[in-house]
């Protein structure tokens, strides 16, 4: 049996991998029942050129599906998601079957099957006699462990468990379990597969629930525990403070009584604490609302029920960072995207503070005895990156920014833990140099938080702050004395641009471009965009004025003929290679902007200045070409860059960065009126 040592066997950012295997042309998902069908819609929509298997033991639940995917592809096509055309291609090359011998061909099979060990055991060892030996064959179980489902097969080292999150089409959550004896191959390839697929993939260590249902069977389970005191109602109402939708309302929704039942009777061989409400097993249906609904919960109850929904999670989590089930930042991330939780975990303990969460710690100690406490202090529980992963490849240090929920935009911590990991390997000498890039193939980064600029409003020194504040990283990298490099794969806008345009050297994935959107909120770019484009490629001015002035977006290919850009590729490995070799190319080179003034063409505000059909603020571009003019004829990057900010500051002043921010996040078209 091999035993793997490692969560991760090469790389977190699963878009470094490079597999010992193609993706598979036929793959198959055993099981038509709740999840199952929602799992092959996945893989149709994500991989729509594979052929895709479902499979029943009977006709009923295959019907169903069909009718299920029908609908999913109409509402694609009504809320413009999918093309009429990209819908027949989803509902088409697909078998709906009860004979298993039609997925002979299959290179992965994932189970999804009634959750049941003897089931799943025979299943499996009937998939071993159907399809190839270097088949993959995976299972969805929500709890049972993996060796007790795989360990009597003839080749168990290509199982594993990958277990998916209601709503399975659309969730970004997939666990995949690094169980003991599994093929490290095995893992890399799901992880490159999942992540290749639309998925963003997080890696468990094999136990009862793994890592994200740990957490949500025993939300739901103390949730149960509570129905004596308070009405269901009031406890999906009180625990919206911190999730989309209350516990009852999700168990409702996903037939999860029995599932949480079974699972929290499982754990009980960890510890008895855990065992089921018996409740969960009497009530078919619970009573619920849709959430957001008003509930009236007098404030002792409401204090109660939240202490003890926020006193089991803490608990968990205390569990599982100090076994390391799983990393305190996939926890983290997949709270977010795996159970719909508004905060991650950790930021939700971390917003209430120590002593808070002391006090909710010891509170459901004293209630529910027997569950896991935190073994240290809980600040260190709270801090690791949040927003980052850190792989290294050929001596070089990889900061991938990994909120892909979010374009991958920067959020408030984002820069910080980018500016605490490059001061990390500037002192390491075993680092030659880093790249910067985004996670998956869409974005890079797609700006700063938009909702941090209310609290600049009418606060000229908060907006110069926020700006001067968030540019600390890029000062740092102006400074240093190892290559940094961008690896641009896929859009860059707002602050996205300017972090890529600071790197002391540029690659880009042909699907990539650049846009500085600002002035359509009525703002400027704070963060030195307003200055080191012109600093850094002065004989391109225009190009610059039109992506500030009008939001005109940067092909890849302008910025490559421009000189902007060292090189264009055509998939992630290749981007990350050619960033690398960058690395290697300014070892002890490193290119230093312009530090004098700079002449460039003078930015002109016309008498009716457009973003497309957008008509801007005067006022704001007024601010803009101040900025622009000045800090070109600045005698130091420094006094440029003060100019920015300050700019920032004034900015933050006027009505139009008032409504064109607020109309941004009411998802509105602002109207300028100066
Ligand atoms: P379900 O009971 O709704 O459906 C199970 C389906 O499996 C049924 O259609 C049944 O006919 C079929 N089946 C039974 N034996 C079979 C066999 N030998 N071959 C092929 N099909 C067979 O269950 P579900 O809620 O869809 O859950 C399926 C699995 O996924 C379970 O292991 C569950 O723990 C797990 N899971 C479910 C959810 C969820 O939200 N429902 C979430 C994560 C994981």
């Amino acid at each position: 049996m091999h035993t793997n040592k490692h969560l991760y066997p090469s790389f977190s950012n699963p878009f470094l991998i490079q597999p010992d295997r193609a993706m598979p042309d036929e793959m198959a998902v055993i099981g038509a029942g709740n999840i199952g069908p929602d799992i092959a819609y996945f893989l149709r929509t994500g991989l729509p050129e594979k052929k895709l298997y479902l499979v029943d033991v009977v006709e009923g639940p295959l019907k169903k599906a069909q009718e299920r995917f029908k609908a999913y592809a109409q509402k694609g096509i009504d809320y413009k998601k999918m093309t009429p055309e990209q819908a027949e291609a989803v509902l088409g090359n697909i078998v709906y079957t009860t004979d298993y011998g039609r997925i002979k061909n299959c290179g992965l099979v994932i189970e999804a099957a009634t959750e049941n060990l003897d089931l799943k055991r025979k299943i499996f060892a009937n998939l071993e006699q159907i399809v190839d030996e270097k088949a993959i064959l995976t299972s969805n179980t929500s709890s049972i462990p993996a060796d007790q489902i795989f360990s009597g097969l003839k080749h168990p080292e290509r199982n594993t468990i990958t277990h998916f999150f209601a709503p399975a089409w659309r969730s970004m959550a997939v666990e995949v379990i690094n169980w003991e004896g599994v093929q490290p191959d095995i893992i890399e390839f799901l992880l490159w597969f999942f992540a290749n697929a639309g998925k963003a993939p997080v890696v468990t260590r094999n136990v009862y629930s793994f890592l994200l249902n740990r957490i949500f069977e025993n939300w739901t389970n103390e949730a149960a525990y509570l129905v004596d005191r308070a009405t269901t109602l009031q406890i999906d109402a009180v625990t919206e403070e911190f999730v989309g939708a209350g516990p009852f309302f999700v168990l409702d929704m996903s037939g999860g009584n029995p599932l949480t039942y079974e699972s929290q009777t499982r754990r009980t061989a960890e510890r008895a604490c855990y065992a089921p409400s018996p409740i969960l097993l009497s009530v078919a249906r619970w009573n619920i609302a849709k959430p957001g609904t008003p509930v009236k919960v007098p404030l002792d109850l409401k204090e109660w029920i939240r202490d003890r929904m926020l006193g089991v999670i803490f608990s968990q989590c205390f569990d599982i960072a100090d076994r390391n089930i799983g990393t305190r930042s996939d926890l983290n991330f997949g709270s977010l995207i795996g159970l719909g939780f508004k905060k991650g975990i950790f930021d939700i303990m971390a917003d209430l503070g120590e002593q808070e969460l002391r006090r909710i710690v010891d509170q459901f100690d004293k209630e529910r005895p027997g569950f896991p406490r935190p073994k240290g202090p809980i600040s260190a529980y709270l801090d690791f990156p949040r927003d980052i992963l850190v792989d290294n490849k050929d001596g070089v240090r990889i900061i991938t920014l990994r909120r892909p929920q979010a374009a991958n935009a920067l959020g408030a911590g984002t820069c910080s833990e980018i500016l605490a990991e490059l001061e990390r390997g500037a002192g390491d000498p075993a680092v030659k140099g880093f790249v910067i890039t985004g996670y998956g193939t869409k974005a890079f980064c797609a700006g700063a938080d938009i909702g941090g600029f209310i609290a600049t409003f009418d606060d000229r020194e908060a907006g110069v702050a926020l700006a001067r504040g968030n540019s600390e990283v890029l000062h740092y990298i102006d400074r240093m004395d190892k290559p940094v490099v961008a690896a641009v794969n896929g859009l860059a806008m707002g602050g996205g641009v300017e972090l890529a345009f600071r790197c002391h050297s540029m690659v880009a994935d042909q699907r990539a471009f650049f846009q500085l959107p600002e002035i359509t909120l009525g703002i400027l770019p704070g963060m030195g965009g307003a200055v080191i484009p012109y600093r850094k490629w002065p004989h391109a001015s225009e190009t610059f004025h039109a992506m500030i002035g009008q939001a005109k977006r940067l092909t890849v290919q302008e910025a490559k003929e421009l000189g902007m850009l060292e090189q264009i590729t055509t998939s992630y490995p290749e981007l990350i290679a050619a960033a690398i070799a960058e690395v290697q190319r300014f070892q002890g080179n490193i290119p230093r902007i312009a530090e004098g003034a700079v002449a460039i063409s003078e930015f002109k505000v016309s008498e009716q200045p457009v973003a497309g059909k957008l008509a801007l603020s005067k006022e704001a571009l007024g601010i803009v070409a101040n900025v622009i003019n000045q800090a070109a004829a600045a005698q130091t990057l420094a006094a440029a860059l003060e100019i920015n900010y300050q700019g920032s500051g004034d900015i933050s002043c006027i009505a139009a960065s008032k409504e064109g921010v607020n109309a941004f996040l009411q998802k509105r078209k602002p109207v300028f009126s100066r």
